[in-house]
């Protein structure tokens, strides 16, 4: 067992008991404050942790960090030091929070600089993004989405059970939850109209993900097997991948997504670890028919994830819209990431991949707007009595979640942002 994941841990910081950020979580962000240039942190409890004085002062020493690892903008050349030297960052970050160590707990002074209220720091992008990948991995919502627009027989194409298929997305627009975004503008074209027009998009919707962050890079040519997968991978936020329908609609054949997705994505701004995620790990759906031979897997790497979406209309109360679960996937990381190098492409370090849209098998765990109001046949009432088939100027749509067992809690914090009108 990794020793930062040990149940019976207790930390002597006191972390309420619905917290996502238990002593077994300890996930790695980027924080700043009014006084403070950009550092790497973990959350405990309510609290932020500055890793880059930890660092400083020594108390994470022997570990082979380079001078000042914790005190750049973003967590790029820390993931890169390699997963054996991470997971035993994570673990000595634990011991240091851990009930019995005195060596941060009983330092007073130190431990009025190390530590800040979570509600009052700024959290920014945890990694710089190279390069973002998109993936269309569960069946459900790719059956919802197919059923609408080609029926129920034909709902998945015929490559859907063969290839975890996904696209290249646009890494610019990538952005940490609570950044302000504009609804977008563009072409659309009505199914009785000649010719499109312009203006802003009248169907903007959420797409309820999971992603995950490399942390190693595979030499231009070689691919990554599913069983070297976990080696590459470093954690996971929660992603809400916007989506213009509309625009989507008349511009999608014959290329794929362009501007209908590209104009923002937010995540949560704590990457939760891989390593901190095995607890929850789950059997995944037999997958029938058989796959080649380059996606069979050893290790079940479905996790447990339990997640919701929720719409705050302005100056109203938030009404919770859907109840998914991450472990709603056909496809799986390990074979998002052989299927994607078994050409040779490259993977970076920072580079993130969407899990596509994570509906479940109930109507109300569906993760997008278009599948929840059925393409707007069904709109959602809202507690202000108001009702919405898509999202509206003013909304904010916060999605959240976490992984429980045997009362430990691990969770991601949330991820929200606000529409603005159209510029
Ligand atoms: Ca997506």
């Amino acid at each position: 067992m990794i020793k930062a994941n040990d149940p019976s841990r207790k930390s002597w910081v006191h972390v309420p008991a619905d917290s996502d950020f238990s002593i077994q979580n300890i996930p790695f962000g980027i924080f700043k404050t009014s006084d403070l240039n950009p550092r790497a942190a973990t959350a405990i409890g309510d609290k932020v942790v500055d890793l880059s004085i930890l660092h400083e002062v020594g108390l994470l020493e022997g570990l082979d960090l380079p001078s000042g690892i914790f005190s750049k903008p973003n967590l790029n050349d820390f993931m890169e030091l390699g997963k054996a030297t991470t997971r035993r960052v994570r673990d000595r970050i634990s011991d240091l929070l851990e009930e019995n160590n005195a060596e941060l707990r009983d330092n007073d002074k130190l431990r009025s600089t190390v530590f800040h209220d979570m509600e009052s720091v700024e959290m920014l992008m945890p990694v710089s993004v190279p390069n973002y990948t998109d993936f269309y991995s569960s069946e459900q919502h790719a059956f919802n989405v197919g059923t609408m627009f080609r029926g129920p027989e034909n709902a998945l194409m015929p490559n859907w059970k063969h290839i975890p298929v996904g696209y290249h997305g646009r890494a610019s627009s990538i952005v940490v939850s609570g950044t302000p975004f504009h609804r977008p503008k563009g072409q659309t074209k009505a199914d009785d109209a000649d010719v499109p027009s312009f203006g802003p998009c009248r169907l903007l919707d959420f797409e309820l993900e999971m992603a995950y962050i490399t942390c190693k890079e595979n030499p231009l040519g070689d691919a990554v097997s599913t069983s070297e997968a976990e080696d590459y991978i470093f954690g996971f936020v929660i992603l809400n991948d916007w989506s213009a329908r509309d625009i989507q609609k008349w511009e999608y054949v014959p290329l794929g997504p362009f501007l209908a997705k590209n104009f923002a994505s937010h995540v949560s701004p704590w990457i939760v670890t891989m390593d901190a995620l095995e607890p929850f790990m789950v059997e995944g759906p037999n997958q029938s028919p058989e796959v080649l031979p380059y996606l069979r897997y050893e290790k079940a790497t479905h996790f447990d994830v339990s997640l919701e979406v929720g719409i705050q209309p302005e100056g109203a109360e938030e009404t919770v819209v859907s109840n998914s679960n991450f472990k709603h996937m056909y496809w799986n990381v390990r074979q998002q990431l052989a299927h994607h190098t078994v050409n040779g492409c490259n993977m970076q370090v920072g580079d993130m991949y969407g899990s596509g849209t994570i509906s479940g098998p109930e109507e109300s765990a569906y993760g997008s707007m278009l599948e929840l109001s059925w393409r707007g046949t069904k709109p959602l009432p809202m507690t202000d009595g108001s009702e919405r088939k898509f999202i509206l100027d003013g909304d904010t749509v916060i999605m959240r979640g976490h992984a429980e067992k045997d009362g430990i809690r691990v969770g991601f914090g949330e991820v929200k942002a606000k529409v603005l009108p159209a510029k």
